[in-house]
Parts: structure tokens; C-alpha cells; sequence
């Protein structure tokens, strides 16, 4: 029988007979074990029927597992080989089952050939979070998702103020909803083995945050904060902030103050609300 995933045996044969060398530039490391596609397939909760947005889906490892569950998934491959073979694979696998490959730069897409409301994707680990941002920003049918990224990458998208590696990341992906991790995955599912261990993270999309919440211009000057305050973590944000709060680290105290933040604190310990009060803040003072 044909097997319906792809093992150790079909990744070899399929690389072999495309000729593909795996690049690092594109974050190309494939999965070659079933067991591990199940599990994020049912950690994902796929619903049959039910559109998903894949990344990135290279030979088809997770595509297959997607379409096994019922799932009508639409894929966005920035790699022309691999998207040109990925409808051949799915047909000799999975005859019968609904797939719609993109061949696009994921960093690029704003208009998808349907309205996926999940997204569950193994991240290209070098362009992982803005890929996450970018989507969550132009497919705004995607209510939830899990996704396969860098372990240390994974932590800073749950992460909550005051930990260590509470940054930039995580203040951004908490402007568009709850984000947890989900379980470890051994390096040894891929081929080529990755040097780094690898987390899932599942999101669930919320309100955007503040009372009224926040204007798509509003997360603008968030994330224009939110940046500022964090490339120069160890400072306190009366510093950091001053070349975005007015130019000096007076007009930043100031709005600091206006907005009920302590202009000694520093970026990490701050909240999404924190960081929406100081643009309000500043938007009343300009
Ligand atoms: N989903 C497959 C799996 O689990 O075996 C492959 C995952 S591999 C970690 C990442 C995939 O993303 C590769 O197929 C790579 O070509 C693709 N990729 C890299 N950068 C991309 C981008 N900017 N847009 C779309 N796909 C990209």
C-alpha cells in the first residue's frame, strides 16, 4: 500500500528525485516522522472541513497530515521546486483531498485563495516571527494556529513581563492575542538534523488590547515603541524612549508620567496596556 505520510524512505526519494539540497537560508529542514505530524495535527485540534494556512509546507511531511485529518489547506511555498511537486505528492498520497499551493514569499502574501481560519505551519526558523506578525496582520480570517519554531524563539512568543525573555516578540504578538507553548520536539524528526531544539506555540487570536482597543494606527506607534524600548533593553525608559517621546529624556519622562508608567522602569517589565497607554499618551500631548 502507499503509505498517507511521508517517512525517512519518501523524504530521501522525494529530495533525490528534485535534486534539492536542503538551504539554511530557507530554513529547510524536513520532517521526516509520522508520529511527530499526528501530534501537531492534534495538538492544532484541526476540524474537518476547516481551512488551514500552511508555511512553508517543503516535501508535504505536515501538508499530508493536515489533508489526513480532513482539512482543506491551502500552502504558501516560497521555494518553486518544492511547491511545483507538492499537488504531485498530495495526488499519489492522498488522491481526493483539497489542497491550493501558493508560491510566494509567506513575508509577501496579503491576498490568499480563501479564508483560512487556522494556521498550523513547521516556521522557517530565520524569518519565523515576522512571518507570524505579518500574518496576523494581513489574513484576518486566522482565529488560532500552532506553529513549529526555535525552542528559544517559542519562549520569547509566550513569554510574560519580567522574564527574562520577555522582548519585542512577545509585546508584538501580545498585541493580537493569547500565546502558550505546547511541547517540545526532539531535533531528530528532521532531515537534515537542525543544531537547535524546537518548540510548538499555539496562539488564539483576541481583542486588540486598551478600552476602546487599540487602532490599527495605534499598534503602529506601539510596535514603534515597543522597538525603541527594547533595543536598549538595560536603560531605563525615560532613555530609551526619548527619540520616539519628543527628543530628549524630559518630554519622555513626561509622557511617561502622563501615562501612568514609571520613567525608571524598563521595557521588560511593561505590558501590552503599558505600551498602548504611552502612545496613547503621547498622541494627547503631540
Ligand atoms: N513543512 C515542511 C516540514 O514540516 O517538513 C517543511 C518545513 S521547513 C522548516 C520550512 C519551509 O519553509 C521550507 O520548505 C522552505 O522552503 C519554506 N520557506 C522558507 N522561507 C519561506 C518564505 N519566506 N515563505 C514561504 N516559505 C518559506
Amino acid at each position: 500500500v502507499t503509505p498517507r505520510l511521508l517517512g525517512p524512505a519518501e523524504i530521501r526519494d522525494l529530495a533525490e528525485l528534485l535534486d534539492v539540497t536542503p538551504t539554511k537560508k530557507l530554513g529547510q529542514n524536513f520532517v521526516h516522522d509520522a508520529n511527530t505530524v499526528r501530534r501537531i495535527v492534534q495538538t492544532a485540534g484541526v476540524q474537518r472541513g476547516e481551512t488551514v494556512l500552511e508555511i512553508g509546507p517543503g516535501l508535504g511531511s505536515l501538508t499530508l497530515g493536515l489533508l489526513e485529518a480532513g482539512a482543506e489547506v491551502i500552502a504558501v511555498e516560497i521555494d518553486s521546486r518544492l511547491a511545483a511537486q507538492l499537488p504531485h505528492t498530495v495526488r499519489l498520497m492522498q488522491p481526493g483531498t483539497s489542497l491550493t499551493v501558493v508560491r510566494e514569499d509567506a513575508l509577501r502574501v496579503t491576498e490568499l485563495p480563501g479564508e483560512p481560519t487556522r494556521l498550523v505551519a513547521n516556521l522557517p526558523y530565520n524569518v519565523s516571527v515576522p512571518v507570524l506578525l505579518h500574518l496576523l496582520e494581513h489574513v484576518p480570517s486566522l482565529t488560532s494556529g500552532i506553529v513549529m519554531v526555535q525552542a528559544e524563539v517559542g519562549h520569547r512568543l509566550a513569554a510574560e513581563p519580567g522574564s527574562k525573555v520577555y522582548g519585542a516578540p512577545s509585546v508584538k504578538a501580545g498585541w493580537y492575542g493569547d500565546w502558550r507553548t505546547a511541547g517540545q520536539v526532539s531535533r531528530m524528526v528532521f532531515w537534515p538534523v537542525p543544531n537547535v531544539d524546537s518548540v510548538l506555540v499555539g496562539f488564539e487570536r483576541g481583542d486588540a488590547p486598551g478600552d476602546p482597543p487599540g487602532t490599527e494606527e495605534e499598534r503602529i506607534a506601539v510596535f514603534a515603541i515597543v522597538d525603541a524600548a527594547f533595543q536598549q533593553r538595560r536603560k531605563m525608559l525615560r532613555q530609551s524612549l526619548a527619540g520616539v517621546l519628543g527628543g530628549s529624556a524630559a518630554t519622555a519622562s513626561a509622557v511617561l508620567q502622563a501615562a501612568g508608567v514609571d520613567p525608571q522602569a524598563r521595557g521588560e517589565q511593561l505590558t501590552v496596556e503599558d505600551f498602548l497607554r504611552i502612545a496613547r499618551a503621547a498622541a494627547s500631548v503631540a
